[in-house]
């Protein structure tokens, strides 16, 4: 990539808060070149081969990674659908696609030359290390049951590490504070002095849980409860007729009516009564009478 973005060109295609956005990225050090990449072939130039072969498979639905979306939508919609803050399922989503900016790919975009993790200086760092393989973690995963699995499983990325969670119905969003939690602390001790202990991770993740789940519960209680609807009138099955039938007590004038109309199939009135009545002691002697009217 350039050494610098032209910020006419970027101005020119986006609104000026993105604009301002993109031109903060931080760019790669190394002077390189901008090119063309196909995905496709692994030394991504295109060939007519590689591109008949893509829409073919994409039409026959085996092509790995629209296989992958095809096969996946349940994950993306819990990890959307979770009861955290839109910053963690944010983050989450991210992990899953390799998009955070962990030191492999780093180097891959040519922002540094090596990628050894330098919590254990032992192992490269993507996604599933830095935030649950690392030795340095197991502190925070083996402290609790629900992630002991961490010792036995090995997971390749950490999207396989999410759907294990998913289908293990382990609690998913405690994951994502934890998981949220280690990457903030990766952030903070990368950029400031102050020292963050990996024994504050477990109990903080717990504590923003229960902020968050409280907070919810709070927002819910205050909400209006959603009305219930009323029952809709619907004509009856031809040849029958449908007779409603009401009756009303007006005690301050000392009168009581009854009311009935009988519809048809079509819902077209047949025949229909208004009338005025002695006024009785009970409103449900009145629904009696208009039933009876009604008969
Ligand atoms: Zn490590």
């Amino acid at each position: 990539m350039s050494r610098s973005w032209d910020r006419d060109v970027v101005a020119g295609f986006f609104a000026p808060l993105e604009a301002d956005l993109i031109l903060k990225i931080p760019l790669s050090p190394t002077n390189v070149e901008d090119t063309l990449i196909w995905p496709h072939v692994s030394n991504g130039v295109y060939t007519v081969k590689s591109g008949y072969r893509f829409f073919v498979q994409e039409k026959a639905g085996s092509w790995p990674s629209l296989q992958a979306q095809a096969d996946t939508p349940s994950v993306w919609r819990r990890i959307w659908g979770l009861l955290v803050p839109n910053k963690v399922k944010n983050f989450l989503w991210r992990a899953c696609k390799e998009a955070l900016p962990v030191k492999t790919n780093l180097v891959r975009r040519k922002v540094l030359t090596e990628d050894i993790c330098c919590h254990c200086n032992l192992k490269a760092e993507d996604g599933v290390h830095v935030l649950w393989d690392c030795a340095n973690l197991s502190a925070i995963w083996e402290a609790d049951t629900l992630w002991l699995f961490c010792r036995s499983k090995k997971f390749t990325n950490f999207y396989e590490l999410v759907g294990f969670v998913l289908e293990n119905g382990r609690n998913l969003e405690l994951f994502a504070f934890l998981a949220w939690t280690i990457w903030s602390r990766c952030n903070q001790l990368r950029t400031s002095n102050k020292p963050y202990l990996l024994s504050q991770v477990f109990p903080s993740a717990k504590q923003l849980l229960q902020d968050f789940t409280q907070a919810q519960l709070a927002i819910s209680n205050l909400l209006p409860r959603p009305q219930r609807q009323p029952p809709k009138w619907e004509p009856p099955l031809s040849p029958l007729l449908k007779i409603n039938f009401d009756g009303a007590v007006f005690k301050d004038k000392g009168e009581a009516g009854i009311g009935v109309v009988v519809r048809d199939s079509h819902g077209m009135v047949i025949a229909s009564l208004a009338e005025n009545i002695k006024l009785s002691s009970s409103s449900d002697e009145v629904e009696a009478l208009a039933a009876v009217r009604a008969v």
